[in-house]
């Protein structure tokens, strides 16, 4: 790679490396997932090239401005708006693959360049994330969701706060719709989240699926004081049939 591009990566990523990270960056530099340009995770021109998904309703699809939830479905959500960077498909999927399972801690400033582009933060007051579950933060050595959240407010100059905590319980695959919700609801509690009265506050996740997280933890945070919860998420799955939720 030209000494001048090395470089310009390296600024660009050395908050979200580790010193392992960085070293290995050294000596073996990432190639971009889609075009395979040296030195970057996935490049600037593929970050830009990521499909969109059109602003709706994150709970009916319903085309909505700015991903506002929908007047319907208001009445069953605490969340005010949810904006999603693009489908959770193709280079996406495979940025999100490497960011939790590779140790590739730099694909969050691609991530949060790609969030950034399309979110509408009039209003918001601080950035929050979603905590990952503490055993795989042991394993992983770092919690992806905050490495995306902190990424944001560098590019944005928001305050990232830590406000939610999250316990230790396993999720129970197969569970029925009622007790899923019940284990999102006590997977979450407040954390300082005093901080956050008063506030509109920006809810940070990498992939949102069924919506059941980002549900609970913005009741914690509503709970605690703020005054509104939209939540920012990378990619956005279609949700399995069985998990669509009913109006
Ligand atoms: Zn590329
Ligand atoms: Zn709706």
């Amino acid at each position: 790679m030209p000494g001048n591009r090395k470089q310009r990566y390296l600024q660009h990523n050395k908050y979200n490396m580790s010193v392992f990270e960085l070293l290995l960056q050294i000596i073996a530099p990432h190639h971009c997932l889609n075009c395979g340009l040296e030195g970057f995770l996935l490049c600037p021109a593929c970050v830009r090239k990521l499909p969109d998904v059109p602003p709706r309703c994150y709970r009916c699809h319903l085309p909505s401005s700015q991903g506002r939830t929908c007047t319907a479905c208001n009445k069953h959500s605490p969340l005010y708006a949810v904006t999603a960077a693009t489908p959770y498909r193709h280079a996406a999927k495979d940025l999100i693959h490497n960011l939790k399972f590779e140790r590739a801690q730099a694909a969050a400033a691609d991530i949060a360049a790609a969030l950034a582009r399309r979110l509408d933060l009039a209003g918001v007051g601080c950035i929050t994330y979603i905590p990952t579950a503490p055993a795989r933060v042991r394993s992983r050595g770092y919690d992806q969701a905050r490495l995306i959240a902190r990424a944001l407010s560098r590019r944005t100059g928001l305050p990232c706060y830590r406000l939610l905590g999250r316990t230790g319980n396993r999720r129970q695959v197969g569970a029925g719709a009622a007790e899923r919700k019940l284990q999102a609801e006590l997977a979450f509690y407040s954390r300082g989240a005093g901080r956050a009265a008063g506030l509109h506050v920006l809810l940070v996740d990498d992939v949102l699926t069924t919506g059941a997280s980002c549900e609970a933890a913005a009741q914690v945070l509503l709970r605690a004081g703020a005054r509104r919860v939209s939540a920012a998420v990378f990619a956005l799955a279609d949700a399995p049939k069985n998990k669509k939720p009913k109006l």
